[in-house]
């Protein structure tokens, strides 16, 4: 069992719904192993805390053994036993929570998606806290994530701060504002949470019912830290159209809360080394590049005789957020323009997933459409590797990670102009002097609309049919921006480092 931190750097903890490659979903999975492998290589002991879900990838833990040490957590007026589990993943600890209740929280097949998410998720995050307490850790930084394990801060500093596990200033992540994992006061009252206490409109009562409970707001109100995962995103949900509720907590907490913009994992999403690839490429030799797109349309069963026929990709989860009636109208679009689209992508809206099986089971047989509706790893990294455009039409986007990988692997980005899109595409045709030239990577539209789509998707194909070489300058460049975390690693580790210098200060004082 690693101890508190011998090395002079912070002690940070992570306590999470995801981690890529182990357990990932989405974007956040993504984040939790970039970050913490970027915070280590500072110099910082980075370590993890995740349920044990039984659909995890297994292959990619090294050592996972059960640990001697059972630690008994509160529930529902009662204490259960925990399984304590460790093993390595991309060279980070990670401990497993595996909770020996009947209700068999994380063996259900899946992450996310169960009707009793909220005692799951608050059942976790009040583990985890007593983990920390009973394997008697020391953390500078104790760094939650998402309504899943918002809990934890106002639980830490309610129940756990009085106990002696206070060492540690909380920093919350909030990774999508749309998920807030709000609930009866009766159910988050079950991990201990005092709700008499926190019912209150300035800590955790939600806006829209004096009887609900919202774990984010709680999250917001009891952190140190606040960060969401883009500069443009931190703005837009400080308003009443962006804020989903929330904008005048955020507002109220303003002084703690920033947007910094994430990274990719530049090792793991590198054409010139993946080997989920065919072909690697690089820059400066776009051969492979061809041929995997050559390979993604044989797979498919589309039609590769004309190698100048663009072929437009798309990854996403099909949710209301992505702007899916841009991205069906992108696949009709993309006909008419001469191009091919492929679509990978999953959803857990049932309406919307039929109503993309439709489509799908309409193009099954095209030469220049197909759909695959499934979450697939492997397949992500060849449409990726294979695409010249890359389409993310997104209604808002926090930060949105595809885009980033998309122009690692020489693909174009069309994005809307919203959160970290914002942030991160620029158009190559903008007047806006303000934006240097060698920034401008991409195409942008703003109004989420089928005639706003195409003031910038016909752009591209423009560009790509009539300047060869100046799309294969844009690649270039493109592939060239640095999207790595340690940028934005720095930003959070001076986050860190002034919460835990003004805590210090303030002890010193007292
Ligand atoms: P979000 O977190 O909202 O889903 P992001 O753009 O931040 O969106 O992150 C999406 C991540 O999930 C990317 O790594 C993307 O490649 C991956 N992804 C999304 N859908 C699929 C899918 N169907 N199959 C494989 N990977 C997917």
């Amino acid at each position: 069992l690693t101890s508190s931190s011998s090395s002079p750097g912070l002690h940070v903890i992570h306590i999470a719904a995801e981690m890529a490659p182990v357990a990932k979903v989405g974007g956040l999975g993504d984040v939790l192993s970039a970050l913490s492998k970027a915070l280590q290589k500072k110099g910082h002991l980075v370590e993890i805390v995740l349920p044990k879900y039984d659909c995890m990838q297994y292959e990619s833990i090294q050592d996972l053994r059960v640990l001697d040490l059972v630690v008994e957590s509160y529930f529902d007026g009662q204490l259960f036993k925990n399984k304590i589990w460790i093993g390595t993943v991309e060279g980070l600890p990670v401990y497993f929570i595996e909770p020996l209740h009947p209700a068999k929280f994380f063996w259900r097949g899946k992450t996310y998606g169960e009707p009793d998410d909220l005692k799951r998720f608050s059942f976790f995050s009040r583990a985890a806290l007593e983990l920390l307490h009973q394997a008697g850790k020391k953390p500078d930084i104790i760094h939650c994530h998402d309504w899943q394990t918002a809990f934890v801060a106002p639980l830490y500093w309610d129940l756990y701060a009085p106990k002696g596990l206070n060492s540690a200033r909380i920093c919350f992540t909030c990774h999508n504002f749309e998920y807030q994992g709000t609930a009866p006061a009766s159910e988050v009252a079950s991990c201990g949470l005092d709700i008499h206490h926190l019912n209150r409109p300035d800590r955790m009562q939600d806006h829209s019912s004096p009887d609900r409970i919202n774990p984010v707001k709680g999250a917001i109100v009891f952190s140190n830290i606040v960060t969401t995962v883009s500069p443009t995103y931190a703005q837009e949900v400080r308003t009443s159209q962006g804020g989903q509720g929330l904008h005048g907590t955020l507002n109220a907490h303003a002084q703690k809360f920033v947007g910094i913009l994430n990274g990719i994992d530049t090792d793991y999403w590198n054409p010139a080394t993946d080997g989920y690839l065919r072909f690697q490429y690089n820059a400066n030799d776009l051969e492979g590049k061809a041929e995997n797109k050559k390979a993604l349309q044989r797979h498919l069963g589309l039609s590769f005789s004309d190698s100048r026929r663009p072929l437009v990709g798309c990854i996403t989860r099909l949710v209301p957020q992505k702007g899916v009636h841009l991205i069906r109208h992108a696949i009709y679009r993309s006909l008419e323009l001469g191009g091919q689209f492929v679509l990978l992508g999953s959803s857990p809206v049932p309406n919307i997933r039929r109503e993309f099986e439709e489509i799908a089971k309409k193009f099954e047989n095209h030469e220049h459409v197909r759909l695959i509706l499934k979450y697939d790893e492997a397949l992500s990294h060849s449409i990726y590797a294979s695409s010249d455009m890359f389409i993310i039409p997104s209604i808002f986007e926090p930060c949105g990670l595809t885009q980033m990988i998309a122009m690692r692997y020489g693909a174009i980005p069309i994005a809307r102009k919203t959160g970290g899109l914002n942030d991160s595409v620029f158009d190559v045709d903008d007047d806006d002097d303000t934006i240097p030239i060698q920034l401008r990577n991409g195409y942008t539209f703003v109004t989420p609309d089928e005639q706003g789509f195409n003031g910038a998707f016909d752009r591209a194909f423009n560009h790509y049919k009539s300047d060869n070489e100046g799309w294969k300058e844009l690649i270039n460049k493109v592939m060239n921006i640095d999207f790595s975390w340690d940028t934005s690693a720095s930003q959070y580790e001076e986050l860190y480092l002034q919460s835990v210098s003004r805590a210090r200060a303030a002890l010193r004082v007292a």
